[in-house]
């Protein structure tokens, strides 16, 4: 049996393994295939794949790209995607670049509320073009500010709170549009957190190719719920652990391990759009 656990972080965004340490913890939980999914960024796909086929890994170059749709979060999985497609390139560039923008305004709010944490401190710590509030929770973290990353969500970067700055979010069509673009395939992340099936018919419409079903954090019923909704919709299925590394406790890797099929009937489906271009 081959398997596959295709949600996962590098340090090239939030989580805490190289590449080179998640491929091995992979290899070690016995998958097969990977995805790597980073958020907003594809920068870490190459030192990924060089290290997956080193253990005679298969990766699957993706990301996880944040967008919004009738006010809701959306983060999107884009599978098989052109790493050197310029329109994606470009697009990835310019979240990065609100990103850091965001880290500077969550600084600042820090420190007017009296924690005077220095924005540089979070890029240091951070180490990567795409930093988000993990990144501002480990250094309030180190710098001794709070004790843990749950107390500084829930203290200072969760909505609501002093140094909570909203994030840029691209359209979700237009997300879609620019997966296919960079000739992947697109899918809703973990739909069962977000909790917005309501808006899940205005993805189907912008042309979303799958539902990422099973998940590290999804409940049975999840699971069925979207399982059956695919279905109903000839959308593909895919899951992943969604591993950030050390960030929460155990590693996440190996907590799910999808049967090879469901990657097939993704190449299926890639080929099937792939064919739709072309003609
Ligand atoms: P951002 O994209 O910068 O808004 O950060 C979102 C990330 O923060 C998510 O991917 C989660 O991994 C993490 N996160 C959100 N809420 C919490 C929390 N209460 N404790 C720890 N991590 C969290
Ligand atoms: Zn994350
Ligand atoms: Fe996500
Ligand atoms: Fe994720």
């Amino acid at each position: 049996m081959k398997f596959a656990d295709l949600h996962m972080h590098t340090n090239f965004s939030d989580g805490t393994f190289t590449p080179e340490e998640l491929a091995e913890r992979a290899r070690d939980a016995g998958l097969h295939t990977l995805a790597l999914t980073d958020h907003d960024t594809v920068e870490g796909c190459e030192r990924m794949g060089a290290a997956c086929r080193q253990l005679g890994i298969e990766l699957i170059n993706a990301s996880e790209v944040t967008s919004e749709i009738d006010g809701h979060e959306i983060h999107l999985l884009g599978y098989f995607l052109d790493i050197h497609n310029s329109r994606l390139l470009e697009n990835l560039r310019r979240f990065q670049a609100v990103r850091q923008n965001r880290i500077r305004e969550m600084a600042a709010a820090l420190q007017r509320a009296g924690i005077p944490l220095a924005a540089e401190t979070v890029f240091e710590l951070a180490g990567c073009k795409a930093p988000g509030r993990p990144h501002v929770a480990r250094a309030l973290v180190m710098e001794g500010h709070v004790k843990s990353l749950g107390a500084a969500f829930d203290k200072y970067l969760k909505q609501g709170r002093v140094a909570w700055v909203p994030k840029f979010r691209i359209g979700a069509p237009e997300a879609i549009e620019l997966i296919h673009h960079a000739g992947g395939l697109a899918v809703m992340a973990h739909p069962g957190l977000n909790k917005t099936d309501k808006v899940i018919p205005m993805m189907i419409e912008a042309g979303l190719d799958g539902i990422e079903c099973i998940h590290s954090r999804h409940s049975y019923n999840d699971i069925e719920r979207y399982e059956t909704l695919a279905e109903r919709h000839g959308l593909v299925v895919t899951g992943g652990s969604d591993c950030h590394g050390l960030n929460r406790g155990k590693p996440l890797i190996g907590s799910i391990k999808l049967p090879y099929s469901y990657v097939d009937r993704m190449k299926e489906r890639l080929a099937e759009r792939r064919e739709r271009v072309a003609a």
